[in-house]
């Protein structure tokens, strides 16, 4: 990509939200009170600290509660040539808001550039890490990452791809570890479009 790729000076990011202060005096005593529910010594020398630990691990876990992902992107650009993108195997850590245990796994996000807009591929990794720092379920994961690129690019056709392991079935429940779960959301052509669909997928696949 080098020729006219002009980055639109009157493109805006709304503002960045704050984001929420999580009360860690509030969760400590939580974690507290889940110790002593079952039947922990709070005075153990390996507990001491925990609370104070996990309290700091929730607030970094959902750093982006209030944060729009459509927000990371930033910058746009045209580029006339500009046809498939497909970013592939974007690593992701988020919160199952079910049972408060991690899922993680991979996105794969696709458009079609309307009119040659584009934006940096960098920024659709950071939609992916502000879709996930937060209580998720994998289904709203991948609809609001493709939100996002509409919001933002309104391309003619989105794609997105999320395969996950969930800790909540491999540690607890069924126990089935190993087991991937995989949402998709198409919008546009990728909707519409069954073919174009099937040749995305081949390459997803590759
Ligand atoms: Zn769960």
């Amino acid at each position: 990509m080098n020729s006219d790729v002009i980055c639109k000076g009157n493109f805006q990011p709304s503002p960045t939200k704050v984001p929420t202060q999580t009360n860690l005096a509030l969760v400590e005593e939580g974690v507290k009170l889940i110790l002593r529910a079952i039947g922990e010594d709070l005075n153990r020398e390996g507990l001491q600290q925990t609370p104070n630990r996990v309290a700091r691990m929730m607030a970094e876990l959902t750093s982006s509660i209030n944060i729009d992902p459509a927000d990371q992107i930033t910058c746009e650009f045209y580029e006339e040539a500009a046809g498939l993108v497909l970013v592939k195997d974007l690593t992701f850590n988020s919160t199952c808001e079910h049972h408060l245990l991690p899922f993680h796994g991979l996105v794969h996000v696709a458009y079609l550039p309307r009119d040659g807009r584009i934006t940096g591929l960098s920024k659709l990794a950071r939609v992916v890490d502000i879709a996930s720092r937060r209580l998720q379920v994998q289904e709203r994961l991948t609809a609001q990452i493709a939100q996002a690129i509409e919001d933002k690019l309104n391309p003619l056709a989105i794609f997105v791809m999320v395969e996950a392991e969930h800790s909540c079935m491999s540690l607890r429940g069924i126990k089935k570890p190993g087991s991937k779960t995989i949402t998709t959301d198409a919008r546009g052509l990728y909707k519409k479009d069954a073919s174009l669909r099937a040749e995305l997928l081949t390459l997803i696949e590759k």
